[in-house]
């Protein structure tokens, strides 16, 4: 009995590194990422796919914004063809995990660089900063975050303004929404008092809505980072994008993007 116990956990642990290291060996194995792109033709990359200006559908369903644009970019540094892209949708909460799986392969995705984030996966050097701003129906009394005490304030799972806003406003009722179209559509029906995230992401509402409006103040400062897996598999290709967005700053080819995006 005990013989076949044995016999059968050897069998189950031959299944489990069969899986790891011949069939997924991509996902699991010492390989070096950069190779894996090079090899594949191809570059995954994780994305929003409701965060305007950054990866959002157009009116024809296509796939577009200043995060797609960069990806693009990216694609053409490393793989020499900007169309080597594959996009895969990702949300606030789950794109650490999507990354850290190897599900893909980057994650570009307006994601802020933050020392606990770090601790668990890698990022690239800044492409861009926004800052943790409020959106707020236009005829609302709110001024400033003292006003939010007791007061119902909207965040997307998974954001930093849902971490930031536990700090800066313990005593306000936080709502998490799974994407921002529902927590708009939340604060403009009145089932919240003001939404919180990024300038750069809310600040789309009010310029084509103007029954909301954002606040001046900002509260955070969110330096904007390519997430990657962390650990040494992922160390040539975090060099070969912070060369890409270095040379896109020196080239003015951010500068361009921003204006074409409406964030300058
Ligand atoms: N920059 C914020 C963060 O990384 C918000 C990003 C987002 O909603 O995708 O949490």
């Amino acid at each position: 009995m005990k013989k076949l116990g044995i016999i059968l956990s050897i069998i189950f642990l031959g299944m489990v590194l069969f899986q790891i290291f011949v069939l997924s060996p991509e996902k699991y194995n010492e390989k070096d990422l950069y190779e894996s792109i090079l090899e594949r033709g191809k570059i995954r990359v994780g994305i929003n796919a409701d965060s305007k200006p950054f990866g959002f559908y157009d009116k024809d369903w296509k796939l577009t914004g200043y995060d797609v644009d960069l990806a693009h970019n990216i694609a053409k540094y490393i793989l020499k063809d900007p169309n080597a892209v594959e996009f895969h949708p990702v949300t606030p909460r789950n794109r650490m995990l999507k990354v850290s799986t190897g599900d893909v392969d980057i994650v570009i995705a307006t994601m802020t660089i933050t020392p606990q984030r770090q601790e668990v996966i890698d990022f690239s050097i800044p492409y861009d900063y926004a800052g943790q701003a409020l959106l707020i129906r236009a005829n609302s009394k709110i001024t400033s975050i003292a006003d939010l005490a007791g007061q119902r304030v909207g965040v997307v799972f998974g954001t930093t303004a849902e971490k930031n806003m536990q700090l800066l406003m313990p005593t306000a009722t936080i709502v998490g929404f799974r994407n921002y179209r529902v927590a708009y559509e939340a604060l403009k029906k009145g089932k919240i008092d003001a939404l919180t995230s990024d300038d750069t992401i809310i600040s789309t509402f009010a310029y084509e809505d103007k029954s909301v409006k954002i606040l001046p103040k900002r509260y955070s400062k969110e330096p904007y980072g390519i997430a990657m897996r962390k650990g040494k598999t992922t160390k040539k290709l975090k060099e070969n994008i912070d060369f890409a967005i270095n040379d896109m700053k020196q080239r003015n080819v951010i500068n361009r993007m921003r204006k074409k995006w409406g964030l300058s």
